[in-house]
């Protein structure tokens, strides 16, 4: 029980470090770089706080160099699943019932821990798992991750503050419970962060937690795993299992204690997952939450009061750090043809001078793909704009994956605005232009919005206000995050909460208030001191 009102530790984000040449943090990086890259690793599902070893296992190469084995994880069979489902309601018993300050507390512990002792570790098992360059490890795995842990608790509190109006008569109060029930994280590879966020946001709130990482991510899933122990997660409140997602999402879904969803990943899957849902709606106990974050078909607009070094560098960063594998990276643009030529240059200029291969060699701006069926669509995707009459390859275009999955930063214009890579989410480094007559401007805005079934981020790049009203306006529903003058990716926690709508989400904002809210049900409770003793009402008096 609690005794007292406590104020957590105001959030602030985490320092962002530079990693430059002769600094503490790249050397330390560096080598456990190069300590994880040549050890193996052995990753169990992680059960009611016990490793299970299942003997059938998957080897783990990082995708730059893919005949390099760093590991092996475990496979679940159907029986972990139920373990892990049935341990987790047991842990619920416990965990759901503890003061809010001693779960606060495990995850602010988890917040510092990567912050300081994990850093080089999370660092360098993102590098390896997912080819992110230091900066982008950096501001994901590190950074990103402790906003969240840190932010979340502040989020937590506030949510908790939020309280009804009392009387003399009565006292009105409002409990956030858990939600009744389990709750099922889905997460992808191309965010450390979110993979930890996801499920730990959930057991924060009180709730219990099976969560399946993504198969490319799980190295670095690991080390988060290793900070929620070290922080003291108790067993079986977050459950990690691995393997066939079909067979794991249909032990969980079938399951009646089922009480959420948190996915993030593509959009198909999970309109799949919530179509399953839909259809098992009479088994459950109550109305399982469902929270998902999905893909994207994110633009760039340039006004022709912009300046074009400005856009050609929303364009370098936006669309190809991390290869494009952000879901709001840049991979549409149109640009007002009076500017378009400056534009142009600048771009092939940027892109030539990207430098591309390993994270570990740090002048790399552009490292590989996730996997081999991202390269070959990627790769299907760049021969056909090769062969296409209204397609050009202005820079890039090429491909190799001999030692990883490199595919070269490439700039398609079309003169066909509603051509293939216009509309469809590629998630590679690969972003396609449209020209347009600069006084076709409120028609090229209405077929931004009407181009793709997708709503997360854009970008307005423009010196004229009244431009940037018009688009403010003409594009409120094409992205649940817009930016004004800058590149649409780079959300920070507690500054720029990030989701979108239509086919891109269900808009529930992670890092902020609004996406916890979903995890509890909350509860009212009236408390009348002086209780009635005659039912009778004056007005019905004779
Ligand atoms: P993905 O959909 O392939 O995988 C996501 C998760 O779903 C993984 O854990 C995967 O194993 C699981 N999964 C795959 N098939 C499944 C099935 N049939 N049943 C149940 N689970 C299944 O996505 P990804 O390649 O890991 O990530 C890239 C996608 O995620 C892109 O579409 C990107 O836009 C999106 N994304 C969106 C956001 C956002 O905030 N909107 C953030 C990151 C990524």
């Amino acid at each position: 029980m609690e005794k007292g009102f406590f104020n957590v530790p105001i959030a602030v984000n985490e320092q962002v470090k530079s990693y430059a040449p002769g600094s503490p943090e790249r050397a330390a990086v560096l080598e456990t770089y190069k300590n994880m890259f040549n050890t193996q690793v052995d990753v169990p599902l992680y059960i009611n706080g016990e490793y299970v070893s299942t003997g059938n296992t998957r080897t783990m190469s990082p995708p730059h160099d893919h005949q390099h084995v760093v590991g092996t994880y475990h496979l679940a069979e159907q029986k972990h699943i139920d373990d892990a489902i049935a341990t987790a309601l047991e842990a619920r018993k416990t965990w759901s019932l503890i003061p809010w300050e001693q779960r606060a507390g495990i995850f602010l512990k988890a917040a510092e821990l990567i912050a300081g002792p994990y850093r080089s570790k999370i660092n360098a098992a993102t590098m390896i798992a997912q080819s992110k360059t230091i900066h982008q490890a950096e501001i994901d795995s590190a950074c990103e991750l402790v906003d969240f842990l840190r932010f979340n608790v502040q989020f937590m509190t506030d949510i908790y503050m939020e309280q009804p109006e009392s009387t003399n008569e009565a006292w009105n109060r409002v409990e956030y419970r858990p939600l009744e029930g389990f709750t099922y994280a889905v997460t992808p590879f191309n965010f450390t962060a979110i993979a930890g966020n996801l499920p730990a946001c959930m057991a924060l709130m009180g709730n219990v937690v099976v969560w399946k990482p993504s198969d490319s991510q799980v190295f670095s899933a690991k080390v988060i795993m290793d900070v929620f122990e070290e922080a003291g997660v108790p067993p079986g409140v977050i459950n990690v299992v691995f393997g066939d997602p079909v067979m794991i999402t249909n032990t969980v879904l079938s399951h009646r204690e089922f009480s959420g969803l948190h996915f993030t990943g593509s959009t198909f899957i999970f309109k799949e997952l919530w179509k399953q849902i839909g259809t098992n709606i009479h088994n459950y106990k109550t109305y399982p939450r469902i929270v998902g974050e999905t893909g994207g078909k994110d633009f760039i607009v340039a006004h022709k009061s912009a300046n074009p070094k400005h856009v050609a560098t929303a364009i370098a960063r936006g669309a190809f750090e991390f290869q494009g594998q952000k879901c709001s990276a840049a991979s549409r643009a149109y640009i007002p043809k009076s500017i378009w030529n400056d534009v142009k240059n600048l771009v092939i200029k940027d892109v030539k001078s990207f430098k591309m291969g390993s994270p570990e060699d740090m002048r790399n701006f552009i490292t590989a793909v996730i996997h081999e069926g991202s390269f070959d669509k990627l790769a299907k995707y760049i021969d056909q704009a090769k062969n296409d009459t209204d397609a050009e390859i202005i820079v890039g275009g090429g491909y190799d994956k001999s030692k990883g999955y490199f595919i070269e930063p490439t700039v398609i214009v079309t003169t066909n605005p509603k051509y293939t890579t216009m509309c469809t989410e590629l998630f590679g480094p690969v972003i396609t232009i449209y020209v347009y007559e600069d006084d076709a401007y409120a028609e090229t805005l209405k077929l931004v919005d009407e181009t793709s079934e997708y709503a997360l981020t854009g970008a307005i790049i423009s010196k004229d206000r009244y431009a940037i009203t018009q688009a403010t306006e003409a594009l409120q529903n094409s992205a649940g995050n817009f930016y004004i003058n800058d590149k649409p990716t780079g959300a920070v926690v507690g500054q720029q909460p990030f989701g979108g709508a239509r086919a891109s989400g269900t808009n529930d904002k992670a890092g902020s208030a609004q996406n916890l809210l979903r995890w509890v049900s909350p509860r009212l409770i009236k408390e009348t001191f002086v209780t009635p003793t005659d039912y009778r009402y004056p007005f019905l008096g004779e």
